[in-house]
């Protein structure tokens, strides 16, 4: 089986609401998708997607992933989407770095191979639990009444995870904590997310003086050395998402012990065959997971859901599903959607969710 042709689609995802995050420093509206879908000579088609959060959240480029794959189609048409990893080094060879330009591709070849297997991506990895997961919600940069009120909306849809996001000051950080935890039931889980919004002072001041409620923050500081510079002088636990891009910082922080939780974004860290190796580093290190795509429809969501299948529940600790706070539908409802706060995978095989073509407009570029 070769690869015979890749079509490539720009979308934009509008937000549901204007999106704030680090303490309101960086400001969304809409989210650039890239939708590929791939060909093969036997009939088999797979779609990937690449969204990221805007472009300046990150280091990666909504345009950048298109461009990326006309550099490195040559030399991926041709091969056989069933061996990932040779298409993953024949990437790797054509563009190295810019893992959020390749998320795509593997995605692709991963909905093909599970085709060809007749088997969801999930238990072509290896076996995917059918336990659903329960999504984070994203609780925009707020003040103390407007953080309770994005929460109420979220508990109305059945959440029973939030992700809160805080971060740029560190007085009314501890507020709006203190507040959450005070509202926060006993079943739901509250992760605290920084999204590197505190220098290392004021990640200190904050995670000292929360110690006694035992929250989870997520990315407090900037880089892996300030979380580093950080490690020993608070009690609070740390999950890392925007520091955790490569193999390599996976396994600094797992030896390290710069974090209880990884946050795998899987756009980010170059798709679910990079992604799958950060998962046996933390499971091997007694580390915690939330699973996420970066951002984008269902189709990432759905991607994000069969690798936090390959994850034991016990140490899975949630999902999120951004199709919850965009108005574009590109694939009609279907696919895996809110239910009671949670996702439930795919029995089809492959992805199991496909887009409507005609609703993603005329194609960006042909690759053949
Ligand atoms: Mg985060």
């Amino acid at each position: 089986m070769k690869i015979a042709r890749l079509t490539v689609y720009q979308v934009d995802l509008p937000l549901e609401h204007p999106y704030w995050l680090s303490g309101g420093r960086l400001k969304f509206e809409v989210l650039d998708a890239t939708l590929v879908k791939m060909e093969t000579d036997a009939g088999l088609i797979g779609w990937g997607e690449g969204t990221p959060w805007g472009h300046t959240y990150v280091p990666a480029h909504g345009p950048g992933i298109r461009a990326g794959i006309e550099t490195m189609a040559p030399f991926v048409l041709g091969l056989d989407p069933r061996k990932v990893l040779e298409v993953e080094r024949a990437m790797d060879l054509a563009l190295p770095g810019h893992l959020y330009a390749k998320a795509p591709l593997d995605m692709a070849c991963w909905d093909i191979a599970g085709q060809a297997a007749g088997l969801p991506i999930a238990d072509l990895m290896g076996g995917g639990s059918r336990t659903p997961r329960p999504i984070a919600s994203s609780v925009g940069a707020k003040t103390v009444d407007e953080t309770r009120e994005v929460i109420a909306r979220y508990r109305a849809r059945g959440y029973v995870a939030h992700s809160v996001k805080i971060g740029g000051d560190a007085e009314r950080d501890i507020a709006r904590i203190r507040d959450v935890e005070a509202i926060r039931r006993s079943d739901e889980r509250v992760l605290y997310d920084v999204n590197r919004g505190w220098t290392r002072q004021q990640a200190l001041r904050v995670m000292r003086a929360v110690e006694d409620l035992h929250v989870m923050v997520e990315q407090p500081c900037e880089t892996l050395d300030d979380i580093a510079a950080l490690a020993g002088k608070h009690a609070t636990p740390v999950s890392v998402d925007e520091s955790l891009v490569t193999l390599q910082d996976a396994a600094r922080i797992a030896r390290d012990g710069l974090a209880e939780v990884f946050g795998i974004k899987l756009n980010r860290v170059g798709g679910l065959t990079k992604a799958a190796r950060m998962r046996d580093i933390a499971l091997a290190h007694g580390i915690d997971m939330f699973v996420m795509a970066t951002g984008g429809s269902v189709l990432a969501d759905t991607e994000a859901l069969h690798l936090a299948a390959t994850i034991p529940d016990a140490h899975c600790l949630g999902v999120w599903a951004c199709q919850d706070m965009i108005t574009a539908e590109i694939a009609g409802g279907r696919g895996p959607r809110n239910v009671d706060g949670h996702l439930h995978l795919p029995e089809a095989p492959g992805l199991g969710v496909h887009p409507d073509e005609a609703a993603l407009g005329a194609p960006a570029a042909v690759h053949s």
